[in-house]
């Protein structure tokens, strides 16, 4: 790994920390109506994120080119969120604030995210609520009629504004009404099953994007003006995840291949509350959300091996972990603290179910005090969605839970105006690095999506407009070539291996390493053994691996060989990153570096940077440049939730 001297200019506004983006909007260029409708944009992603963008570009005037590999827009991973989306409205009176959501999520990223950009996502979050109510999204409501709201990890306040459990779904719909009134006016061209494979950029600058029908396995090319990746996270990496079946990092991955910096990719959420693991033909995780803490206490017996039925553990020998040790917070601890308890206590051997992996969240007390028809009010469908999965009763048994993959704040670089190293080339919503730290608080994703594509993006890509000169983008510029034929070549050989093993079966082998190696716990030798053992995953893959069927039409086992592909290089990319950031922080926890309570232990003086990764071609040896984090406004101080 070699450091590279480069500065990396984030184009942070001067001036105090409150008038940043406000001074920003004032003094950014602009695009006269008469011709924003001489540029297109390619979004790729219709998740809240790139959902939010194509509607609201396209309503300002420019053509947009929507990308989705699902059959609808309507189905993005976005709509599986559940518990709520953060807004600091402070209408519970409960000392909520602009500067409190700003500080709390600071200190929940663990020091390690940018003042700006954390300040300007709490700032716009009240927005947010306003537009999504302006559209009809059905927040859960008081009895006298205003919006409620709930608590969610890392916080001391309620602003979670929520739809019962499905927010995503709600607010998803919101966007897409926008979106299709868009297609409508012929501002929106839309491409479902269409997957992105490559990103065409020409003298340093983004112009388009090379696809594949998925259903007729046409290979083409898009040209625009700027291009937007929407495209997700990457927690799937790990194979096993909360992440629905088909997010994978291959529109990130190959503008990394052309360019993009990949920033912090060692930054991965394990969520604490999901169904554990049950065996080992399984391929998907399922979350319980993080609003269940809210009234569901977590446990575990206080001996090793007490194999009672829960109803059969009394009180005094129940141990309500995260009361006992983060007394302030308690179950409202944050991700990586609570996920990172359970995995002590399941080592200690206090694990609970068949497997041992998995810690209680019991609602006993909570339906004594509130009764079951409120708990069922607010929860119901989770509820619902437990039993159906595990065939146990919640209103009387308590759930089982355990940490799994969930989130990545890891991503491609971006500057304050979500404009990656590579002019013309945004990046909004999971698949960007830049407001979380080194670990998301709980209902801020949702936030994150639709203040970069409603608020942010739709200004400062009028601003690259004014200032770039326009290009002459064309379908027939040589690099378009070049790119539409690395992919025909990829797709080829991917068929022609012709060996025995599914790409399946190396995403779960992949994802089974990097767990163990670079999940919740990390330390310098698994790390090492992990970077020797993943080319020869990636040697076995590309000798080894058999894609049936052929390019022509719906592949399935095309589609996979090529995500596992990226996954298997990032995976080495994660490991890399996790093995050079020799310090603790959020959801990156090196076993060698913790206090003597085992918390995670952070190195202000040699790791308070972004790390930024450079692809070098092919060489899995990239280089790294640094991103300085400068804090004017907070003080770095040890994370306490005590
Ligand atoms: C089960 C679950 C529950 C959650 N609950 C909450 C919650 O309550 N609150 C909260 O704040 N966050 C929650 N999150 C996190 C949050 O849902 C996500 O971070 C957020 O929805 C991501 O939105 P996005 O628009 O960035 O990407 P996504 O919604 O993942 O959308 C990605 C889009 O990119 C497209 N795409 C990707 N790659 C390609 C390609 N190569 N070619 C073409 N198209 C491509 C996809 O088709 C899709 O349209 C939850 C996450 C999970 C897994």
């Amino acid at each position: 790994m070699k450091v590279l001297e480069e500065r990396l200019d984030a184009r942070i506004p001067d001036g105090p920390l409150d008038q940043k983006w406000t001074r920003h909007q004032g003094e950014m260029k602009l695009v006269s109506p008469n011709n924003k409708r001489k540029y297109t944009v390619i979004v790729v992603g219709t998740g809240l994120a790139g959902g939010s963008a194509a509607a609201t570009l396209a309503e300002l005037g420019y053509n947009v080119l929507s990308f989705c590999y699902q059959d609808s827009a309507r189905r993005a991973h976005s709509i599986a969120a559940q518990g709520g989306i953060n807004a600091c409205k402070n209408y519970q009176n409960d000392g909520d604030s602009v500067r409190r959501f700003f500080h709390d999520t600071i200190k929940g990223g663990d020091f390690r995210s940018r003042e700006a950009n954390v300040y300007r996502l709490t700032e716009l979050s009240t927005d947010i609520i306003d537009q999504c109510v302006a559209q009809g999204v059905p927040f859960a409501r008081e009895y006298g009629g205003t919006l409620a709201n709930r608590s969610f990890g890392g916080a001391q306040v309620s602003r979670t504004f929520y739809a019962r459990g499905q927010t995503g779904q709600q607010l998803l719909l919101g966007c897409y009404q926008a979106m299709m009134r868009q297609v409508n006016a012929g501002k929106i061209t839309l491409f479902p099953r269409t997957e992105m494979l490559d990103l065409v950029v020409a003298n340093g600058r983004a112009i388009g994007i090379i696809t594949r029908d998925m259903v007729t396995g046409k290979v083409e090319k898009h040209c625009a003006d700027a291009v937007v990746l929407a495209t997700g996270g990457y927690g799937n990496v790990f194979y096993l995840s909360t992440n629905a079946k088909g997010c994978n990092v291959t529109a990130g991955f190959r503008a990394y291949r052309q360019g993009a910096y990949f920033s912090n990719p060692c930054y991965t959420q394990i969520h604490p509350t999901c169904i554990p693991p049950h065996g080992e033909h399984q391929s998907k995780l399922t979350l319980m959300s993080e609003s269940l803490r809210n009234d569901g206490r977590v446990w575990v017996s206080k001996t090793p091996g007490d194999k009672r039925a829960p109803d059969q553990i009394p009180d005094e020998d129940r141990d309500y972990y995260l009361e006992r040790i983060y007394p302030s917070f308690g179950n409202l601890a944050p991700r990586d603290i609570a996920s990172r308890a359970a995995k002590r206590v399941v080592d200690e051997g206090r694990g609970v179910g068949p497997t041992g992996v998995g810690v209680y969240l019991d609602f006993r007390d909570a339906i004594g005090r509130l009764g079951a028809q409120n708990i069922a009010a607010k929860y119901g469908n989770l509820f619902d969605m437990y039993q159906r999965i595990t065939d146990e009763d919640p209103y009387k048994v308590p759930m089982r839970i355990y940490p799994a993959s969930h989130y990545t704040m890891g991503g491609l670089w971006v500057d304050y105006n979500l404009m990656s190293n590579l002019p013309g080339l945004f990046v909004i919503g999971e698949a960007n690095f830049s407001d979380h730290g080194a670990n998301r608080l709980g209902a801020s994703a949702l936030l994150q999506g639709l203040v970069d594509g409603y608020f942010v993006l739709p200004y400062t890509i009028g601003d690259y407009f004014a200032r770039f000169k326009k290009l002459d983008a064309s379908a027939d510029h040589p690099e378009f070539d070049q790119a539409e034929a690395r992919v025909k070549d990829r797709i080829r050989t991917f068929l022609s291996i012709n060996g025995r093993r599914t790409p399946d079966s190396f995403h779960r082998q992949l994802g089974q390493l990097v767990w163990d190696k670079c999940g919740m716990s990390r330390n310098a030798e698994g790390l090492k053994e992990a970077i020797a053992r993943i080319p020869e995953i990636r040697q076995e893959f590309w000798e080894d691996v058999k894609v049936v069927g052929s390019g022509e039409d719906l592949n399935i086992s095309l589609e996979q060989a090529g995500r596992t592909a990226d996954f298997i290089d990032l995976a080495e990319l994660m490991c890399r990153d996790a093995l050079a950031r020799e310090e603790s922080c959020g959801g990156h926890f090196r076993e060698e570096h913790q206090t003597d309570e085992g918390e995670a232990l952070r190195d202000d003086e040699r790791f308070c940077h972004v790390s930024c990764w450079k692809s070098n071609g092919t060489d899995p040896d990239p280089d790294l440049i640094l991103e300085p984090l400068v804090f004017e406004n907070v003080q770095l101080a040890t994370r306490s939730y005590k």
